[in-house]
């Protein structure tokens, strides 16, 4: 199966090609793409002999030398390449791991070319869940979650049919700060925001955890993939990350997926659902004793949180306002400029103020998106 990795040299990229080199031959991956980190695309390109390389930012693409690649590799520049590229006959599955909003347009070119995608990009969804949706049933491509908290979702759904299901349960290990009180989060230093307990992640969604605003774009996300309304979507506290979600059915019997924190197990089952092989994610122990804790969530410590519930039930604008607002305020929190508790507060008066649509079309998106970063630049 030839695989197109987007984000090849990210944290899900990364872990995916370590799938791909374990799978003995069954996935070869034939495009990879990051935007600037020129030296390890490289490095990724004479170990996986891709057909094509794609670097997004054509400045960067001025350091690959005559001669860097491999034979046999070709390098393209920019997105509207990446957007060809992806929809290319040759393209079996699309790893959709750009992290953010840019992750939108190639994701959204792959699910128009009719293509499987294997989505990490969660902004995705958040952004433009139902036009992506409505997009992959019109063209028959198709979504399969990589986020670990959807990916079993997807797999315990295997357990009853679509009208037995009473509620999808979103699991959270609840960040860094779980413990900490409220007061003293505002001083949280970009560096201590950093330490996840559990995972180890890209620097953005590493923020985004332990403001649980992960967790509110994951309610989201489950919204338009599972197609269920916001009234059946919760959250529950569970630090050890072993269950990463759990479907509760009507007759009250919950269905979970367990396995040790480590990505390479979803982005593998997206890779070759409906198939399972066996593959290097870590195993559980069952010789050792272990504990699994679950607790509700705190809303008025992760006020995040309610605005992905708020952004859920409301559908249609929320979404894009909430993830772009989030993602701005983010990057002022990393360059020192925001405090950390100011995250959830900027991102709720920005889906407050904004001129909420219930049906927006893609323009209508985009323009909402560039508003709502604009306000988090000039907020202060
Ligand atoms: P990283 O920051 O580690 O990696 C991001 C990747 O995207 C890099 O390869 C980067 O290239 C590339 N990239 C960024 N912008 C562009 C662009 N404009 N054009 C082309 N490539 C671009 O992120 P993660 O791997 O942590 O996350 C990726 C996505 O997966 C996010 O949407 C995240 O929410 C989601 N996700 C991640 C999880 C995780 O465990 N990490 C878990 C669940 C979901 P370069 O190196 O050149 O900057
Ligand atoms: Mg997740």
């Amino acid at each position: 199966m030839r695989v197109a990795v987007l984000g090849s040299t990210g944290s899900i990229g990364t872990s995916t090609l370590d799938v791909i080199a374990a799978s003995a031959g069954r996935f070869e991956p034939w495009l990879l793409a990051a935007r600037r980190s020129v030296a390890t695309l490289l490095d990724q390109a004479h170990r996986f002999r891709p057909a094509w390389v794609v670097v997004g930012d054509p400045r960067a693409a001025a350091d690959v030398g005559a001669g860097a690649l491999p034979a046999g590799t070709r390098l393209a520049v920019g997105p509207e390449a990446l957007d060809e590229l992806v929809a290319d006959p040759a393209v079996d599955r699309v790893v959709s791991a750009i992290v953010g909003a840019a992750g939108l347009r190639s994701t959204w070119a792959a699910l128009e070319a009719g293509k499987t995608v294997a989505l990490a990009n969660k902004e995705t969804l958040v952004t433009a869940g139902p036009l992506v949706t409505r997009l992959a049933s019109r063209t028959g491509g198709a979504i399969v979650p990589v986020d670990s908290e959807h990916s079993a979702i997807h797999q315990a759904l295997a357990a009853g049919a679509p009208d037995e299901v009473a509620r999808l349960v979103l699991t959270a290990s609840g960040g860094p700060f779980r413990g900490r009180p409220r007061e003293s989060l505002a001083t949280v230093t970009p560096e201590e925001a950093l330490r996840h307990p559990t995972w180890s992640m890209g620097p953005k969604i590493t923020i985004d955890s332990a403001t649980m605003m992960n967790k509110a774009l994951e309610l989201v996300e489950a919204r338009w993939l599972f197609g269920v309304p916001a009234d059946k979507l919760a959250v529950l506290i569970h630090p050890q990350s072993i269950v990463h979600s759990l479907v509760e059915f009507i007759d009250g019997s919950v269905v979970a997926q367990l396995s040790p924190p480590d990505m390479r197990l979803p982005i593998q089952y997206a890779l070759s659902y409906p198939r399972r092989i066996p593959g290097p994610a870590r195993r559980l122990d069952f010789a050792q004793a272990f504990t699994l804790e679950f607790e509700p969530p705190d809303l008025d410590r992760f006020p995040a949180l309610r605005l992905g519930h708020e952004a859920a039930g409301r559908g249609g604008t929320a979404g894009c306002v909430l993830n772009a607002a989030n993602e701005e305020a983010v990057g002022r929190f990393l360059g020192g400029s925001l405090r950390f508790t100011d995250i959830a507060d900027v991102c709720a008066r920005v889906l407050d103020a904004h001129p909420f649509q219930a049906d927006p079309g893609l323009d209508d998106v985009l323009r909402l998106d560039a508003w709502a970063r604009e306000e988090v630049r000039a907020w202060n």
